[in-house]
């Protein structure tokens, strides 16, 4: 028996299943529920990407590339997440979802602060924390550490995907990285393999990718003074 997930959203009322493919879904639901959409990480309905016309960040400002945002998503990370998804990917992993976002030059470059304006703007959605995908968010660390930095001061609980392993990071031996990850409090990493998406169930899109929290993220010979768990504002 398959493991699957039934989330229903007590704002809108949607009903998201996570383990079920929609033809299994529909064989076992026909009869009561209206055929569904299908969705997936780094994939929302309806959610466009950023344009070209977005506001620009001035000189010298911290940015990134970001190719999308959008709120309410129950399937990226614990709860009701707000999404930043970062332009750009190099791994091209066959079957990828979310192919529109590899290109370096897809979305649109802004300033950290618009980006923190708009996934927590005071009239904007309800959440649990923010979730940062891509494209591939460390292919733009010192961005990425800047909008760390000031999400961190809003308490916000951060979950962060990437197609790279958590030990592939760590052997960068790479500062801004591991800053990176002493600020994540969830990592889910690895590639997407196509081969073991069947049985991924919530938050993963393949078996071999891993959920790992914080403490962990300090890996086996790494200790605090390596990655200071204390919050270190600005200092790249
Ligand atoms: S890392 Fe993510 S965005 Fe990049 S190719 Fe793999 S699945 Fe696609």
């Amino acid at each position: 028996m398959k493991e699957t997930t039934w989330i229903i959203d007590s704002r809108s009322g949607a009903l998201t299943v996570e383990g079920l493919r929609q033809t299994e879904l529909m064989s076992l639901t026909a009869d009561i529920l209206p055929a569904g959409t299908s969705i997936n990480c780094a994939r929302p309905i309806n959610i466009e990407p950023l344009g070209h016309s977005s506001p620009q960040p001035a000189n010298g400002e911290p940015s990134l590339r970001v190719f999308r945002i959008y709120h309410n998503s129950v399937i990226e990370g614990p709860g009701r997440r707000s999404v930043l998804q970062t332009a750009g990917c190099l791994l091209r992993c066959i079957g990828c979802h979310s192919v529109e976002t590899h290109p370096m030059d897809s979305g649109a470059e802004m300033s950290v602060a618009e980006i923190v304006e708009r996934l927590l703007a005071p009239e904007g959605e309800p959440r649990d924390g923010v979730t940062i995908l891509g494209g591939e968010p460390f292919l733009q660390p010192r961005g990425l550490l800047a909008l760390m930095q000031s999400l961190k001061r809003r308490d916000q609980h951060i979950t962060m995907y990437t197609g790279h392993t958590l030990e592939d990071l760590l052997s960068r031996d790479d500062r801004i990285i591991r800053r990176i990850l002493d600020l994540t409090d969830i990592l889910i990493d690895g590639p997407f393999v196509k081969e073991l998406s069947d049985d991924a169930n919530e938050w993963r899109g393949s078996t071999n990718q891993r959920i790992i929290h914080r403490p962990a993220l300090w890996g086996k010979n790494q200790s605090p003074d390596v990655l200071p768990n204390a919050f270190q504002p600005d200092g790249i």
